[in-house]
């Protein structure tokens, strides 16, 4: 499940370089890229033999490598009939949390995805813009490293435009911050879209980490993903471990397979991280979605995940069902809390959410 050929290298701090240090193994650096330049893009010609990952990593310059393992969103999942179109807003109790905020406009949360359709009706006041970038004028503005991000970033193609050619992110982006025929758990607060998955929903675990350490960058305060790979990426954790040293929450999908999470990890979700929430689904009954996994220990939050319309590409509507829609509810829910009190901590904001979730006996292990 890794790009056989590519890899991530973490250099030392002490280099600025790596290239001398892996000539003798015929690979070529891509890029560096996260926090100061720290890890390097690797391609090969051919798959790396243990011992020769033995010896890079043996080398003082070089920390640790990794494959660069592929994720995807979770796997599809037909929607079955509910009563009504937003049966989740009973269960979010949205209208008793509005009449307290409906979010502050300060507040980003990213969404990491296939991307977001930024100009849907139900969605276009409520992008996080990048004022200090002018767009389309090929000139990086605000000195960042990437050009015309005015509306997010493409992390898939590595350009500046981040509109959704799959439907699944403006999905997400939709269920947290939708405000038009559609509202979301947080109608007034601000996505930032940043994709890294094709239109299939593929995508990378160097592709991630770029947009993970981008949505620091530019402040947000919630990250929202909905994607996936059984493989626990050191690399990947890395990131989000500085997420959470940034006080970033990071809200992660369980996934649709039935598993126990517990005995076959599925990650980002699964990490052993204090600012990681992972979301299981549960449907309009309130019982466990079919298709979704659990686990007592890897699962933090049920939310709702069955048949849920939503904002989709090119101002459309759409009904999906899976792990992946409940997470952007519990991204809202937390963007609600933290719009109401900014000095909250990361911590905190997860406590919350956990204490004023109802507890389901029928949760903790699988049920059906
Ligand atoms: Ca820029």
């Amino acid at each position: 499940l890794a790009i056989s050929t590519e890899y991530i290298a973490k250099k030392s701090p002490h280099i600025s370089k790596i290239e001398n240090t892996i000539l003798k193994y015929n690979i070529n650096v891509i890029k560096y890229f996260g926090p100061n330049n720290n890890f390097v893009l690797l391609k090969t010609k051919r798959k790396l033999t243990k011992r020769i990952l033995q010896k890079i990593t043996k080398s003082e310059d070089i920390e640790y490598i990794v494959t660069n393992d592929l994720v995807s969103i979770p796997r599809f999942i037909p929607s079955t009939p509910v009563t009504s179109n937003d049966w989740w807003h009973g269960h979010l109790q949205s209208e008793q949390a509005w009449q307290i905020t409906r979010g502050n406009q300060n507040l980003i949360v990213a969404v990491i995805d296939t991307g977001v359709d930024y100009l849907h009706p139900d969605l276009a006041s409520n992008i996080a813009i990048n004022e200090d970038e002018i767009p389309n004028n090929h000139i990086d503005d605000d000195n960042n490293g990437k050009i015309d991000d005015y509306y997010g970033y493409n992390f898939f193609s590595d350009h500046s435009d981040p509109n959704d050619d799959n439907g699944h992110g403006t999905h997400c982006a939709g269920i947290i911050a939708a405000n038009g025929k559609i509202t979301g758990a947080a109608p007034n607060i601000k996505i930032l879209p940043l994709k890294f998955l094709n239109q299939y929903g593929a995508g990378d675990i160097a592709k991630s980490i770029m947009a993970i350490h981008y949505a620091i960058e530019r402040g947000a305060k919630i990250i929202s993903n909905s994607y996936g790979t059984p493989n626990p990426n050191k690399a990947l954790k890395e990131m989000i471990q500085y997420a959470e040293d940034a006080g970033v929450l990071f809200v992660a999908a369980a996934g649709n397979a039935h598993n126990n999470n517990d005995i076959r990890g599925e990650y980002p979700a699964n990490f052993d991280l204090k600012n990681i929430i992972s979301v299981a689904a549960n449907g309009e009954n309130r019982a466990q979605a079919s298709f979704t996994n659990y686990g007592s220990y890897s699962v933090d939050i049920f939310a709702p995940g069955v048949s849920i319309l939503s904002t989709d590409k090119n101002g459309t509507y759409k009904t999906r069902s899976g792990t992946s829609m409940s997470t952007p509810f519990v991204a809202g829910a937390a963007a609600l809390m933290w719009s109401l009190d900014s000095n909250l901590s990361v911590y905190e904001i997860k406590e919350n959410i956990m204490r004023s979730s109802v507890k389901q006996r029928q949760y903790y292990s699988k049920a059906y």
